[in-house]
């Protein structure tokens, strides 16, 4: 017995009942979609999914607007439709619900459960980067996925985890047992970490008033990343004080970065991603709750990272300097016109080839290293390791690409000429034909940030059956 549906967040439904306009109800949040499928139909199973997806989301700034559930429906035959997650698809593509309620983005709480092919893996992710910021979080493993590269390694035939079975029965009754606990808590509402909840006695809002314990961690927290530390540091440091998040899970990258560029910190607000403004002088409008940070504080942190929140509405994320892929009244290209577009605006050389070689207690990190754009103190576009766990290893994405490039054109026998005459796409596809693989190894400690390019941490792993070359 399957069902699917798809509705507005009984949130926002409320919120519009009592005359709130949707502006007004969204604030500063991102709009998105929550998914949750269940394979065998059991009470309450798809609602905890969605409890979830909805109390992750506020912890990042985003906000539910629309619920799509398949309930029932069996992950085990890839030819059982889903209804609901194929409306999503095709509510994404213009970027709002049947009702016209816009939508930036998805949560859903793990992969297994979004897609059972490649194939739906890959139409979700097109639906997401064909917008402008379209994002895509992962609650199990606290993962804003990075659609490019995601999208790249499907291409090249990488399974999703949802196809090749991977039962995470532990972790998922782990979460089911939160959840229960939970369901027998009242919902805080929307409180933000550093500020108290509501209070009916005195007819209080929430928000308005800082918290004491809380709003102490949350000046720290300013203070540390105005000082230049790493928003993972800043997570960590917070877990290590044992300070709970507002809705009791883990600090992330995300959690501190959202919670650190939300313009509330020193009393603005963003309507539909611009800051509120008075009309007539023009300057931002303070809102009447106490601040913990001053305007310049605010935005010297957004200049860090503008992924959640910007002064302008431009709301870049990791898709930082993409051209729009908006196609207007064109007809739209088919797959292979899609997948060729986007691989020829692929802006970084080397994403997809590169690995992560931390070595931790146990083993090499091995996750792919992602681009991103010199930004704020990063006065240089670099590689990145791109898992939440680690993210330990980084490098200058200009010189990188410049010692892998020495290498093929010497394997190629091209002159830096030809070379450079060459478009990205085709670049790449020579050095997929000549390379697998480059572990970019930490830089060792003591050594300075600024120390010159080593060739010796990068360690080029050639195709194993490749003979390109051998001739010269
Ligand atoms: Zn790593």
């Amino acid at each position: 017995m399957s069902t699917s549906s798809w509705e507005l967040s009984p949130d926002l439904v409320s919120g519009l009942a009592e005359g709130i306009g949707f502006a007004q109800w969204l604030g500063d949040r991102v709009p998105v979609a929550s998914y949750a499928r269940i394979s065998r139909s059991r009470p309450g199973a798809v609602g905890r999914q969605h409890l979830n997806n909805a109390a992750e989301a506020e912890r990042l700034g985003w906000a539910v607007v629309c619920l799509y559930t398949d309930d029932g429906v069996s992950a085990a035959d890839p030819e059982v439709p889903r209804p609901a997650f194929e409306r999503m698809v095709r509510d994404l593509l213009p970027g709002r619900t049947r009702e016209g309620i816009p939508i930036g983005g998805v949560i859903a709480v793990e992969e297994e459960r979004l897609a059972r092919t490649a194939a739906d893996y890959t139409c979700l992710l097109r639906a997401l980067s064909a917008m402008q910021s379209g994002c895509l979080y992962l609650v199990d493993t606290a993962e804003l996925v990075d659609i490019p590269m995601t999208l790249q390694s499907l291409e090249k035939g990488v399974k999703p985890r949802g196809q090749v079975e991977v039962e995470r029965m532990g972790q998922r009754r782990r979460r089911s047992i939160r959840d229960r606990a939970g369901e027998g808590r009242q919902s805080g509402g929307q409180r933000r970490f550093g500020w108290l909840g509501p209070d009916a006695s005195e007819c209080r809002p929430t928000n308005t008033i800082l918290d004491a314990f809380e709003s102490l961690y949350l000046r720290e927290a300013v203070e540390r990343a105005l000082a230049g530390a790493t928003w993972m540091s800043i997570a960590d440091w917070l877990t290590a004080e044992n300070v709970p998040t507002v809705r009791g899970g883990k600090w992330t990258i995300p959690t501190v970065q959202a919670m650190l560029t939300n313009p509330a910190i020193c009393g603005y607000r963003v309507l539909d991603g611009v800051l509120v403004r008075n009309a007539a002088t023009g300057e931002p409008v303070v809102g009447e709750w106490q601040p913990v940070a001053s305007a310049e504080e605010w935005s010297t942190l957004v200049s860090r990272c503008d992924r959640w929140y910007s002064p302008d509405g431009d709301r870049r994320g990791y898709k930082d300097g993409r051209a729009s892929r908006s196609r207007g009244s064109a007809p739209a290209p088919g797959r292979s016109g899609r997948a060729a577009d986007s691989d020829s605006s692929r802006k970084y050389l080397l994403s997809g080839f590169l690995r992560c070689g931390y070595a931790g207690a146990n083993a090499v990190c091995g996750t792919k290293m992602g681009g991103h754009p010199a930004h704020g103190t990063n006065r240089h576009a670099s590689y990145r390791c791109s898992s939440s766990g680690c993210r330990k290893v980084g490098r200058r994405a200009d010189m990188l690409d410049q010692y892998v490039e020495a290498i093929v054109r010497k394997r190629m026998d091209l002159t830096l000429e030809r070379w450079q005459a060459l478009d990205v796409k085709t670049k790449r596809e020579v050095i997929a034909s000549l390379i697998d693989e480059i572990v970019v190894r930490p830089i060792p400690k003591g050594r300075p940030r600024n120390a010159p390019f080593d060739p010796g941490l990068i360690e080029v792993i050639p195709k194993p059956t490749t003979t390109v070359g051998d001739s010269h």
